[in-house]
C-alpha cells in the first residue's frame, strides 16, 4: 500500500476557527493523517475517527473496534509520553481497559510522517503509569494530576511500527507483529506479566536474536532490583524463558540456547 507521508496542509486552519497554537494545528494534521493512511493492525480494516473529548481513544476499527488513542510529537518519543489523567489512567490500565495508543513522530518543517507506531494496551501495567506532580495552587486545575508512559520500560516488541525513520513496513509485517504478542492479553496486568515484560527487555538489552540462558541470567541484578522479594530470580527466568517458548515467541535451540521467533 502507497502511504503518502505527506500531512495535508490544504486544510484551511484559520485562528478564528480556534485553531491558534502550533500544538492545535498539528493535532488536527496528525489526526487527519491517520483518518487517511492508518488501519487497524489486528484486521486491516479502515479506522473511524471518533468523536472528540470520547472518554477511550480517538479511532475504533471499523470491524473488530479495537479502539486506538494518537498521541503525536515534534520529533521522536523519548523515556516517556505525557499522558491524561493519572487516576483514571491508573484504572483503565489496572482493569485491562486501556485503549492501544497510535504514537507519531513529525516533521513540521518537511509536513512529513517521520515514525508512526502503535503500542498494543496489553503492553502496558500499572508499574509503567508514572504519577506526576499535581499542579500546583496557582494553575487553573490546581491539584489535577497527569501521569506518564514510561516507554523506554516497554519491550521492543510493543512499538509495532507501521512508519520507521521515514520508511514504510509492509502491511503484512505490521498483522504479523501484532499477532507476535496477543498472547499477553490473556495475562492479567499483575507481577506476573510484569515478568514476562522485563524478560522480554532484557533479551532486546542482549540486541541479537541468538543467545544463551546464562546471558539472560546476566541480568539477575537488575531483576531482582525490580522485583524485590523474590529470592529465585533464575527461576523465574527460565520458567518465563519457558512461557516465551510455548507463545511461540522464542524457539529453545538444546543446550542452553534460545532464539528469537521471526
Ligand atoms: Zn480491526
Amino acid at each position: 500500500m502507497f502511504y503518502n507521508l505527506r500531512m495535508d496542509t490544504r486544510l484551511d486552519l484559520r485562528p478564528a476557527d480556534g485553531y491558534k497554537s502550533p500544538a492545535q494545528i498539528a493535532r488536527v494534521l496528525t489526526e487527519s493523517w491517520v483518518a487517511a493512511n492508518a488501519y487497524c493492525p489486528a484486521c486491516a480494516n479502515r479506522l473511524d475517527k471518533l468523536r472528540d473529548n470520547t472518554p477511550v481513544g480517538d479511532f475504533a476499527c471499523r470491524k473488530c473496534r479495537e479502539e486506538y488513542e494518537l498521541k503525536s510529537k515534534k520529533n521522536g518519543f523519548s523515556r516517556k509520553i505525557v499522558d491524561g489523567a493519572w487516576e483514571e489512567m491508573d484504572k483503565k490500565v489496572s482493569g485491562g481497559l486501556s485503549p492501544n495508543f497510535f504514537l507519531l513522530n513529525y516533521d513540521l518543517r518537511r509536513m512529513s510522517v517521520h515514525n508512526f507506531f502503535v503500542l498494543p494496551k496489553h503492553f502496558l501495567l500499572p508499574g509503567l503509569i508514572e504519577k506526576r506532580k499535581p499542579l500546583p495552587p496557582t494553575a487553573r486545575r490546581a491539584g489535577w494530576t497527569g501521569c506518564n508512559i514510561i516507554l523506554q520500560d516497554i519491550p521492543r516488541a510493543g512499538r509495532i511500527y507501521y512508519i520507521k525513520d521515514g520508511r514504510t513496513e509492509p502491511r503484512d509485517q505490521v498483522l504479523k507483529n501484532w499477532k507476535k504478542t496477543l498472547f499477553l492479553r490473556d495475562q492479567p496486568p499483575t507481577e506476573r506479566k510484569g515478568w514476562t515484560l522485563s524478560v522480554m527487555s532484557c533479551v532486546d538489552r542482549l540486541g541479537k536474536s541468538d543467545f544463551s540462558l546464562d546471558e539472560v541470567y546476566a541480568f539477575e541484578e537488575t531483576l531482582a532490583g525490580k522485583f524485590p522479594g523474590n529470592r529465585h530470580i533464575k527461576d523465574k527466568i527460565r520458567q518465563q524463558l519457558q512461557i516465551l517458548r510455548d507463545k511461540g515467541y522464542l524457539e529453545f535451540k538444546g543446550a542452553g540456547r534460545y532464539r528469537l521467533a521471526r
